[in-house]
């Protein structure tokens, strides 16, 4: 039996007449840009996530790119990131004109380790090119709360208040995730979420969403995603065409409504797993499991597995028909169109390692007991069959 990394099947067919006749619903009244239902998600979602203003736009990357681009970063400034994340982060970044400053992860989390950060910070703000020498001012981070759990955020607010910068939190992987009770896109100065299908929130084409406290920062992303006008027709500033269909907005709030549900579903399969790897030995002898911060709620868009020769069980499982992935192969430093940065192999060790050595296994809610098992024997059989071939 084939089992996917993910079933977005599987959850259609349960919601499916609602979701239909939230279609149906604004195929009646036709207005598909800017329709009811956007207003309405992002008032849910502002509640959801605990926080004054929600701004909805056309995906998580433009989310990233507007929240930026309200901020004022722009050519010349530097941002620091991580670079053990989807290449949208650093993206964002390098379109204004900025420069991606990459740091290194913590090896437990893969979240940006503050520690890092503040070693950048040492230079007094100030961030100087490794090729041309060139120095140019931080003006802002962007921590990613990578498969589901949050960056240690105070420690990053911290530095951020000491040095007057922006926080940018990238929230693509972890609606609902929180940390000292405190929910993913709330303690930043704005928040991006990404309702990309394989998110935990997903819609049915590309979605973003930008949550904000400020009321300044709100009301120039809502002139930012349509053009900078204000009213119609009338520019005060630049900006760029990113909003949410209303038809997409109708979908996600039927599946708002199961998030929560979805999510302790995910959690439950994570539990499984981590008590599985222990009881069958694999944990001491072969696979580092996700490791959870006291204190943080784990929403696992990716439950993802730290092994020796990661790609011998990548290709095994393949070949066993179970879907498995890669989160990252390479870390953003050493990505060819960032070669002008002037980043080598060995820079950042952390998110190198990480690359080498993580897969992501099937941990989406409608995963059944059996699959699970199947999964987790699986990756016994290759341990078993790979030390009487090696050894
Ligand atoms: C998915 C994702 C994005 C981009 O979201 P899109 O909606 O696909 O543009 C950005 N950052 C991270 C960490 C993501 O996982």
């Amino acid at each position: 039996m084939k089992i996917p990394l993910l079933d977005l099947q599987a959850q259609y067919q349960e919601i499916k007449l609602e979701i239909n006749a939230a279609i149906a619903k604004v195929l009646s009244h036709q207005k598909f840009i800017m329709g009811p239902e956007v207003a309405e998600l992002e008032f849910e979602i502002a509640q959801y996530c605990g926080v004054k203003h929600a701004v909805a736009c056309a995906s998580g990357s433009d989310a990233i790119l507007l929240s930026l681009m309200a901020a004022g970063v722009s050519y010349g400034d530097a941002v620091v990131t991580t670079p053990y994340t989807f290449f949208a982060t650093a993206g964002a970044i390098s379109r204004l004109g900025a420069t991606p400053v990459f740091v290194d992860i913590d090896p437990r989390t893969y979240n940006i380790d503050p520690n890092c950060i503040e070693d950048v910070f040492n230079r007094e703000g100030i961030y100087k090119s490794r090729i041309t020498n060139h120095k140019t001012q931080i003006k802002a981070i962007v921590p990613v709360h990578l498969y589901g759990q949050m960056v240690n955020m105070s420690a990053v607010m911290e530095i951020a208040r000491r040095y007057n910068v922006v926080v940018v939190e990238d929230a693509a992987q972890a609606i609902g995730a929180e940390i000292k009770g405190r929910r993913a896109g709330s303690i930043g100065d704005f928040g991006c979420f990404s309702f990309f299908p394989s998110k935990n929130l997903g819609c049915m084409g590309d979605g973003g969403m930008i949550t904000i406290n400020d009321d300044v920062y709100a009301e120039k992303l809502r002139i930012l995603r349509v053009h900078g006008s204000k009213p119609k027709y009338y520019h005060k500033i630049i900006g760029c065409n990113s909003r949410l269909d209303t038809i997409q907005a109708a979908i996600l709030r039927v599946k708002l409504r199961k998030l929560d549900e979805w999510t302790a579903a995910r959690q439950q399969n994570a539990l499984w797993y981590d008590s599985m790897f222990k009881t069958t030995g694999l944990l001491d002898r072969h696979v580092i499991l996700p490791h959870v911060v006291s204190g943080a709620r784990h929403i696992y868009n990716q439950y993802v597995l730290r092994v020796k020769e990661r790609d011998g069980l990548l290709r095994h499982l393949k070949d066993n028909n179970i879907g498995t992935e890669i989160y990252y192969p390479v870390p953003l430093h050493l990505q060819e169109c960032f070669s002008a940065l002037g980043y080598h192999v060995g820079d950042l060790p952390n998110a190198e390692a990480a690359t080498n050595e993580t897969l992501a296994i099937p941990v989406y809610p409608e995963l059944a007991e059996g699959q699970r098992v199947q999964v987790v024997e699986s990756i016994m059989k290759y341990y078993s069959s790979e030390t009487m071939v090696n050894k």
